[in-house]
């Protein structure tokens, strides 16, 4: 069985002050799941050191490169070296907003992995991909695209991300959410074999909130959540938390 992760995105969200609330979310943190907050990168340092160990501390996007003339970026390595054990890569707002694609996610956690850091890979279909029908053939060659040859499955994270759910406050239906969770794990068994593909964590992501979290987390396939807006308030947060750690 895989592991369960309840993990937060802050996206382009925290100064020093928000610190406080990862301070709670930590209080919050206890058996049943792993509970992971991945920060922009100018928190990283602070939050794993305000964190202590109590959750894992992630970042949102690394470079392909260890090191190099590459103005701005970050890479696994410093990710890593500033307390991340984790990092996020293929977020659709990444996909969309600096045209990454398939082949360029793949080899970001190729360069995760060699830093050590656990690879959460993004998935996710368009609204136009769905009303088309295309969902699984969309997300099972981004499936198979996005992650690399090599690859160290006890350090991989598969995240489904529906485009058109990321905070809209729209989600797919249940069922919608356990066929692609099925398809994703189907693919991963087809390349590795169904044992070492039934412990790499999938998670859903897509305006999970409270309310909806016990629900999606009783599915079939779903061994945890990549949560956005409702991880910056760590009293929300807990209770997603909660809902995963009772699942
Ligand atoms: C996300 O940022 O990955 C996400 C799922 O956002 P939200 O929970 O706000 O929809």
């Amino acid at each position: 069985m895989a592991r369960r992760l309840a993990a937060g995105n802050w996206k382009m969200h925290g100064l020093g002050a928000d610190l406080a609330e990862l301070e709670a979310i930590c209080g919050a943190a206890g058996q049943g799941c792993e509970v992971l907050l991945c920060l922009p990168a100018t928190l990283v340092h602070r939050g794993a050191s305000t964190a202590a160990g109590r959750i894992a501390i992630g970042g949102q996007d690394c470079h392909v490169m260890p090191q190099g003339a590459h103005t701005g970026d970050v890479s696994a390595a410093m990710l890593a070296d500033a307390g991340a054990s984790h990092v996020i890569l293929g977020h659709s707002e990444r996909r969309a907003d600096h045209g990454e694609t398939d082949d360029i996610v793949a080899a970001k956690a190729q360069a995760a992995q060699l830093a050590g850091l656990i690879a959460i890979v993004c998935v996710g279909e368009t609204l136009e991909e769905r009303d088309a029908g295309r969902t699984l053939e969309v997300v099972g060659g981004q499936l198979a695209a996005s992650i690399p040859e090599g690859v160290d499955l006890a350090r991989l994270v598969v995240a489904y991300e529906p485009v058109w759910a990321i905070g809209t406050g729209r989600t797919p239906t249940e069922s919608q959410i356990a066929e692609v969770h099925a398809a994703l794990r189907e693919g991963l068994a087809m390349r590795f074999g169904a044992v070492p593909a039934g412990q790499v964590p999938l998670l859903y992501g897509g305006s999970v909130k409270p309310g909806n979290a016990a629900a999606i987390f009783a599915l079939p396939d779903v061994d945890g959540a990549l949560v956005g807006g409702a991880s910056l308030k760590a009293a929300d947060f807990a209770a997603i938390i909660a809902a995963l750690a009772a699942a």
